[in-house]
């Protein structure tokens, strides 16, 4: 039934209700000031190594807790403790369904952590919780669909721009088709997996089946993804990244064992001389700086028609100047701060050199204290201009002619990333001549391009951007599964 889907997603909260607003306030109001404490969650005794303190990248006077780094034999402990999860599949999805009623009920710690340990607006907050959520109820739902056993243990290597969605979503897939994880969450955002990861062993998961390793890429993460008794990676970071653990697994795990990495984009828009101005430039602002600009689907290179370019680029710098940049904590804030100090320098020098250059186009006054960079604009002649992905709330800003506009999805494919694209047109027939052409996981028509939703808008790239399949569709929980043999043994 269309209208009743057996699984809604998950309702979220109406930011424009004072009575939503009202619950949030009380519900986070206890953790304004928590400390939290966090460290390994191993099937075995805690050895520990360095401790490391966690502050709010909004206000670095805030500090938001510590954790205590997984040891070497912890890692040890960890890959000899790990069992796959031996419930029955229907069991198992039980189980998942109470992570998601857990993760709802605690919506307050939440968010509270997830603003002050990674600087998320309430409208992240939100966004973040809900896809956590979906991604646990859907894919307990594709488990019990499973014909294949586990593979058998799991490492999930997550990032901190979405601390617990993407986090969970690569937990509750290799646990929904019956696997052990051992999870290495990013090293910005352990206080939020840690927080998940207790609610997922309060839920039942086995404690054998989730263990959360807090450590260094380097160490723990190079231990987990080159070690014979793992059976299958999955990774969300950067492209380079994701080819070091490739070559490492090469050496180390089995050659069946695979490699599940959603990776970066540079991600383009068009917008031509048909589009509706108001709803494009919307849908820009929050492509390309909600969050900070820091999502692997957000825009980083628009092209504007050149007939509209002015009037419309007035418009979109008119937009910039009403964003509010501040304390995520706040209800008012658009823009919350970057990750840490170390991509705040990193983005303030692309945006200096940018303007020494004569091409920086706009630029917002940011606060002084705290890790925020003001979202700006750069002039590039095309997408060819981007020498990486800037992971920030920095827009490149192109203009075509009419008669180039295949040549721009010619560029658009030679980037090599194929994440997520957007366009904007009135033209019935160029949004076929486009998307028919253009080779990346998520176009998007007289939209934004960010936040894909579980369940119907598969989300992942292609080429640089990734291995597929896509989170949040059929095809990513079988992945996780054996692979079934041509004569049907599995
Ligand atoms: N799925 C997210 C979105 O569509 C992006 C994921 C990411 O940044 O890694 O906005």
């Amino acid at each position: 039934d269309l209208f009743r889907p057996e699984r809604p997603n998950s309702r979220g909260f109406d930011l424009h209700e004072t009575h939503d607003l009202e619950l949030i306030e009380q519900a986070r109001m206890p953790h304004r000031d928590t400390r939290w404490q966090a460290g390994p969650l191993i099937a075995g005794d805690v050895v520990g190594g360095e401790p490391h303190e966690v502050r709010n990248p909004a206000r670095p006077e805030d500090v938001v807790g510590q954790v205590t780094l997984c040891s070497d034999a912890d890692v040890e402990t960890a890959l000899a403790a790990a069992r796959p999860w031996g419930a029955d599949a229907g069991e198992r999805a039980k189980v998942l369904n109470r992570v998601a009623d857990l993760y709802e009920e605690n919506f307050g710690e939440i968010f509270a952590v997830v603003a002050r340990e990674a600087g998320k607006t309430p409208k992240d907050a939100v966004a973040e919780l809900r896809e956590a959520v979906d991604f646990l109820r859907y894919y307990a739902a594709r488990g019990q669909e499973l014909s294949q056993g586990p593979r058998g243990v799991f490492t999930c290597i997550s990032p901190w721009n979405f601390p617990l969605a993407i986090f969970t979503g690569q937990i509750a897939a290799a646990l929904a088709a019956g696997n052990a994880v051992l999870a290495k969450p990013a090293e910005a955002t352990m206080l939020t997996a840690h927080v998940a990861v207790e609610l997922m062993h309060k839920a039942g998961v086995p404690r054998d089946a989730i263990q959360l390793l807090p450590g260094h890429g380097a160490t723990v993460g190079a231990r987990l993804t080159g070690d014979a008794r793992v059976n299958g990676v999955c990774f969300t970071g950067s492209t380079a990244t994701a080819q070091r653990i490739n070559r490492v697994m090469a050496e180390n795990v089995a050659p069946d064992a695979p490699l599940i990495a959603e990776t970066g984009g540079l991600n383009a828009m068009i917008v031509d001389s048909t589009a509706l101005p108001e709803q494009a430039v919307r849908d820009i602002v929050a492509s390309a700086f909600q969050s900070a600009g820091q999502r692997c689907s957000a825009l980083r290179c628009l092209y504007v028609q050149e007939d509209i370019a002015k009037p419309f680029l007035d418009m979109l710098f008119g937009a910039m100047d009403e964003l509010r940049l501040g304390d995520p904590w706040d209800h008012s804030t658009d823009v919350g701060p970057v990750i840490d100090e170390r991509a705040q320098a990193d983005f303030a020098a692309y945006i200096d050199a940018a303007e020494a250059e004569g091409r920086l186009l706009k630029r917002i006054d940011a606060p002084h204290q705290g890790h925020f960079i003001g979202p700006a604009a750069i002039r590039v002649s095309g997408i060819a201009g981007l020498e990486r992905e800037i992971f920030g709330p920095v827009l490149h800003i192109a203009t075509f002619r009419a008669q180039d506009i295949d040549r721009v999805v010619d560029a658009v494919n030679a980037s090599g990333y194929g994440l997520t694209f957007g366009l904007h047109t009135r033209i019935d027939g160029r949004v076929e001549q486009i998307t028919s052409r253009l080779r990346v996981g998520n176009a998007y028509v007289n939209r934004n391009q960010i936040g894909a939703i579980v369940g119907s808008q598969p989300f992942g790239g292609e080429g640089l951007s990734g291995t597929g399949p896509k989170a949040g569709g059929p095809n990513y929980v079988p992945r996780f599964a054996a692979e079934t043999l041509p004569n049907g043994d599995v």
